[in-house]
């Protein structure tokens, strides 16, 4: 099938209109029209092979909403019309321990990423999402709640299930403390998330910057990590912290505001952070941990709950042709908090 996609030609590239094909239906695919699609900071990492492994002509984007045009002879859970999602990955082995776990995110084989991966088959690279169709196998296809905005879903397979994953797994509920460091693309949607859970949530800034957004996201309350009279008032008064900063940073000052067993999770920062100390790890038993995107089973229950109550992000639209200077805004952190590609806006042909 011939489509259009956004691609960068080399490591760092401007993206550019790029013509490519996209594999013909196997049993069980499902072949969707692409309506939306979020960016996300990985794309921009991808792009630069900031991670390494990346392979050009490169189709980012791993937060796509579309309808389903076709499927295949074997597929039971989709029809023609249909309104879903495809989030970072479109394959995994499906057979070992974690697979069967519905961690696909952590398959032993490796999951296949949505772009920048190769097909399990073919070996041919995977393509995302800044493109006019997908096609990926029935089993990474998730389902849409009618209720929701479809301009808006997109984030939520990425920024989403990365934030929704480490509240699950830290038996967030109704009264539990969570803090939020960093309030971008994920943090603002750990806020969200967290708040339609019952938690009472802190968003912790350097400055009192944030403090009015934080208030409109739905944060209870709001620590600014310069003021030290504050920080010390409140040392040990949280059950989990959501460190979203997404850059190399010190981890040792925020680790105290947790309580005696409390865990603060990286979802932010792939690599290096600054050397933390271990004394108030030791000194309370607190944990530092890191959390990648959930499995599907998991995926499709944050889309569910996030139907239920109603949870979007913040989403600026762009036309396909204003991604160059989307990167770099996002770069700035100039946007709040989201950008989403309109697909109405790819062009015809490349
Ligand atoms: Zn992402
Ligand atoms: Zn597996």
């Amino acid at each position: 099938m011939k489509t259009v996609g956004y691609a960068a030609y080399s490591q760092g590239s401007d993206l550019k209109p790029y013509a490519f094909e996209r594999r013909e239906l196997r049993e069980n695919d499902v072949a969707i029209e692409i309506l939306y699609c979020g960016v996300c900071h990985s794309d921009l990492h991808s792009v630069r092979n900031d991670w390494g492994g990346s392979t050009y002509p490169l189709v980012p984007g791993h937060e796509i909403i579309g309808r389903v045009t076709a499927v295949g002879s074997d597929v039971s859970r989709y029809q023609v019309g249909d309104t879903v999602g495809v989030g970072c990955m479109v394959d995994s082995c499906q057979h070992c321990d974690q697979c069967e776990a519905g961690e696909e995110q952590f398959c032993r084989e490796g999951m296949t990423p949505t772009y920048s991966g190769q097909d399990r088959h073919t070996h041919e690279p995977t393509q995302g999402g800044y493109s006019r169709h997908v096609v990926v196998r029935e089993e990474f296809v998730l389902s849409i709640p009618k209720s929701l905005d479809l301009s808006r879903v997109a984030p939520l397979l990425c920024a989403g299930i990365t934030t929704y994953s480490p509240l699950k797994a830290w038996d967030v509920k109704p009264g539990t403390r969570v803090a939020v460091l960093g309030l971008g693309g994920l943090g603002h949607m750990a806020v969200k998330l967290a708040v339609a859970m019952g938690a009472v949530v802190t968003v912790v800034g350097r400055t009192d910057s944030k403090l009015e957004d934080a208030k409109a996201l739905g944060a209870q309350h709001y620590l600014i990590s310069s003021d030290e009279a504050a920080m010390a008032q409140a040392q040990s008064s949280f059950d989990l912290i959501i460190d979203t900063i997404p850059v190399k940073h010190d981890v040792t000052g925020y680790v105290p505001l947790m309580d005696v067993n409390g865990t603060l999770v990286i979802v932010g920062q792939v690599g290096l952070l600054e050397e933390p100390s271990t004394v108030p790890m030791i000194f309370g038993r607190r944990r530092i941990a890191g959390s990648l995107i959930g499995g599907i089973p998991e995926t499709q229950e944050m889309l569910d709950f996030c139907g239920e109550h109603n949870v979007l992000p913040e989403c600026e639209m762009i036309r396909m042709d204003e991604i160059n200077d989307a990167y770099e805004r996002m770069e700035r952190s100039d946007v709040r908090y989201r950008f989403v590609i309109d697909m109405a806006s790819m062009p015809e042909s490349a």
